[in-house]
Order: structure tokens, then C-alpha cells, then sequence
């Protein structure tokens, strides 16, 4: 059944506001999305009603609250088909998640001459980790290329670099400025046939597409709450058991621990071994929430309906003579593009873009969008201008934006 999006609109308070006395129409979401009110409410119910420390007070409502938080986890687990709660580590965001691999996983397993792989399209918080652990470690970074045109990752390129037998591979699963969706599934079994282990950044594609780490047998896997439809602050680090049991905790405190003594100390089982101090409860309870507002509206539903809209954009901004990057035609676009467009309008900054199109009420991003490798070198631009969508945005959303391109030419003098 397609989605009724003003029905789905009216889930999301801030869509119900005005900016410059228009609707406000958010094409902002990869970088963070809205909240829907059962978000907003459950992280006040749970400050309202059972607010308490975790895995510590012996009395009603801390009891409440650390079940609410390890039931959220259960629900984020099976989400993405991971087989326990167990697997499950919670960690303030994407950037987090990989750090905590980087330092724990790479730091114990990765060798002075080693490889680390990864492609032209990450995002920073999946380059700058690696480059920080290659440094220490004297290790190699190496990036797999892109196609041209497509700017997909250059499969013979992907396949030619792990016969240099890398330690890790580590590839967005979604870019957050072409929309690529890259075959994870295939892109994890060539990588373990090379002896490598594999990390997915995930932050673009959970919120978008139905995810399953054990078909895509990943070893780690990372996301972030406030990208679907979650509160900020809390984030997800999914791993293989056996791994995370052999691996080292990256910070030492309370919960974290099974025992201290003046001489030492022992781990806590997991999750927990990985979350030292005071949890971010209201995110756990607030991501749950988050997931089950997901399972609800059907994030098959969800990547159908976005499938429609970036169709719908693709064919307008062409009217427009506005070019996409990466795998912006249509033919291309059913199983390889997400709804993330970045482009740029020629004789226009997209700074410029950006805030003509705030006056409009209309929120999209500018800049590098967090991947400079990627936007100045390989698409050879400073800054692009960028339109993600969600379940809450509509063709109208898509029409408003498509008449502000001329209003920008307009503006700035562009024939
Ligand atoms: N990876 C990708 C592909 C992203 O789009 C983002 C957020 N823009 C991140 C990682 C980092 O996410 P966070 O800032 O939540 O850690």
C-alpha cells in the first residue's frame, strides 16, 4: 500500500510549522531526519514517569527503565536480523561506532605493513579514523576508485586491491552525497574470500532500506539513531560475537566491569563490556520507539515510496537542466541510487542555493557533506548542494524545490 503522506506528515510536529509563512518542507534528512511524536513522547514519558539510572537501583522504576533499555536494543537487533541483543552496542552515533573499532578491533589486529581498504565515497568518520590508526600503527590506507559517470566503486579496481590481501575493508553500504547503494553482500563475501574482516557504514541505509547483517555477513556494522527518526546522541555498533568477545573495552568505568580489585579488573559480558558509565537511556528508549514507528509504517513501504520521489526529482531537475552526480539516470537509478541528490546549479554557489531556498521555507544541505576526498576530487566541485528524502516528503515537496532553482537563477542572474 503506498503512503499516505499527509497522513504521515501529521506524525511529525515540526512538518506542521511554517518558515517565511510557507510549510516547512525538510529535504535535510541525510543528515539528520525529524522526530515523529511517539519519539518525542516516549522520551518524555520515560522522564515523566520511570527516569533512573540503569543496572544499578533495586527498586520499581529502575528495574522499568533498564528493561526499556535492553527491549529497545532487542528491537534494533532485530531489525537488522542480528541474532541477539547481545550483538548490539550502543554508542553516541556512527562516528562513534567506527572509532570504537578502530581502536578496540584494528588497534589489537592490525600490524605495522597491514592494509586497510576502503572507497572514494566514505564519509570522513569512515576515512579519518584509519588514517589516525594507520599513522600509529604504520600501516597502509588504501581507497578503491569509482566509475566514471556512475560514480559507482569500481568493482575490477575493488576486486585488484584485495589481492593485496588487506586486514580490513571498510565501505559505506549508502553514499551520503551520490545515493550509491552499494552490494554489500558482495562486496563482504569478495573481502573475506581476500582474509580480510569487513565494516559497513551503515548511517545511510538502516534509516532507508531493509538491512540483514547476517545475509550481508558483515563483521561490523554502524548507524545512527537521529538519521531514523531517532533522538541525537545515541548510536549503534553491531558486531559478530566472537569478535566482540576477543576484543579489548576502548573506555573503563562503571557497568562496563565485572569485578574490580586494587590489582585489576574483569569485563562485563556483553554488550555491556563496551559501555563504561552512565547510559544515555532516554536515546535507547527514544531509538526503540524510533524502530518500532518504522516496523509500523514498513521500511519496504518506505524505500518504495523514495524509489517514486527520487524518480519524480530525477525527471524534474533534468527538465531544469540540472544534473545530478553519480547514478542520477533513471535506467540506473531502481537499485543503485537512494534518495540523496547532490548537485550543483552552474554560475550558482550552493551556499548561495541553500539560503534561497531557506527563504522559501525549504531545507536542503550545502557543502562537502562530510566527504571532501569525494566531492573535490572525484566530482571536482568545492561544495555541492544536496536533497535527501524520507517518508514524510512528497512530490509537492520535490515541485517547491524544482521552482526555487529558477527563482535562484533568477536571483543571481544566471541565463
Ligand atoms: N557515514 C555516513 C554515510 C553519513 O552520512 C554520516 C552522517 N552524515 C556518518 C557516517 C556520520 O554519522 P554521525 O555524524 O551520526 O556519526
Amino acid at each position: 500500500m503506498e503512503l499516505d503522506v499527509s497522513e504521515v506528515r501529521k506524525d511529525f510536529p515540526i512538518l506542521g510549522t511554517k518558515r517565511s509563512g510557507k510549510r516547512l518542507v525538510y529535504l535535510d534528512s541525510a543528515a539528520t531526519s525529524q522526530k515523529p511524536s511517539s519519539v518525542i513522547d516516549a522520551v518524555g514519558y520515560y522522564y515523566r514517569n520511570y527516569n533512573a539510572n540503569i543496572h544499578r537501583g533495586l527498586y520499581g522504576i529502575a528495574e522499568k527503565a533498564t528493561e526499556a533499555y535492553t527491549d529497545s536494543k532487542r528491537l534494533v537487533a532485530k531489525l537488522i536480523n542480528a541474532e541477539s541483543y547481545r550483538n548490539i552496542v550502543y554508542v553516541r552515533n556512527t562516528t562513534e561506532a567506527i572509532n570504537l573499532v578502530a581502536l578496540s578491533w584494528a588497534n589489537a589486529n592490525i600490524k605495522k605493513g597491514d592494509t586497510i581498504l576502503i572507497t572514494q565515497m566514505e564519509h570522513h568518520s569512515n576515512i579519518v579514523p584509519w588514517q589516525l590508526l594507520a599513522k600509529r600503527k604504520g600501516a597502509k590506507l588504501d581507497y578503491v576508485g569509482l566509475t566514471k559517470g556512475n560514480m559507482l566503486v569500481d568493482m575490477d579496481n575493488y576486486r585488484e586491491k584485495l589481492g593485496n590481501n588487506p586486514r580490513l575493508v571498510a565501505f559505506t553500504h549508502v553514499s551520503n552525497v551520490l545515493g550509491v547503494i552499494n552490494d554489500a553482500k558482495l562486496m563482504s563475501s569478495l573481502a573475506h574470500k581476500s582474509g580480510a574482516k569487513v565494516l559497513v557504514d551503515g548511517a545511510q541505509s538502516v534509516p532507508h532500506l531493509s538491512v540483514d547483517v547476517k545475509d550481508i555477513d558483515c563483521d561490523f556494522f554502524a548507524f545512527s539513531g537521529h538519521k531514523m527518526l531517532g533522538p541525537a546522541g545515541i548510536g549503534v555498533l553491531y558486531g559478530k560475537e566472537e569478535l566482540l568477545e576477543e576484543m579489548p573495552p576502548i573506555f573503563g568505568g562503571g557497568d562496563m566491569i565485572r569485578s574490580v580489585s586494587f590489582d585489576g579488573s574483569t569485563w562485563n559480558e556483553l554488550p555491556w563490556k563496551f559501555e563504561a558509565g552512565t547510559a544515555n537511556v532516554e536515546g535507547g528508549i527514544g531509538l526503540g520507539a524510533a524502530v518500532e514507528y518504522l516496523n509500523n509504517v514498513g521500511i519496504p513501504r518506505i524505500r518504495e515510496h523514495e524509489k517514486k520521489i527520487t524518480r519524480y526529482a530525477l525527471s524534474k531537475l533534468a527538465e531544469e537542466k540540472v544534473s545530478v552526480y553519480g547514478p542520477g539516470s533513471v535506467k540506473d537509478f531502481e537499485s543503485k541510487k537512494a534518495g540523496v541528490l547532490s548537485f550543483n546549479i552552474k554560475g550558482a554557489h550552493p551556499h548561495d542555493v541553500a539560503s534561497i531556498f531557506d527563504s522559501e521555507g525549504i531545507c536542503i544541505r550545502a557543502g562537502h557533506h562530510c566527504a571532501m576526498p569525494l566531492v573535490n576530487k572525484v566530482i571536482g566541485e568545492p561544495a555541492a548542494a544536496r536533497m535527501s528524502f524520507y517518508l514524510y516528503n512528497d512530490e509537492e515537496d520535490v515541485d517547491r524545490a524544482v521552482s526555487t532553482i529558477s527563482k535562484v537563477r533568477k536571483i543571481l542572474h544566471i541565463s
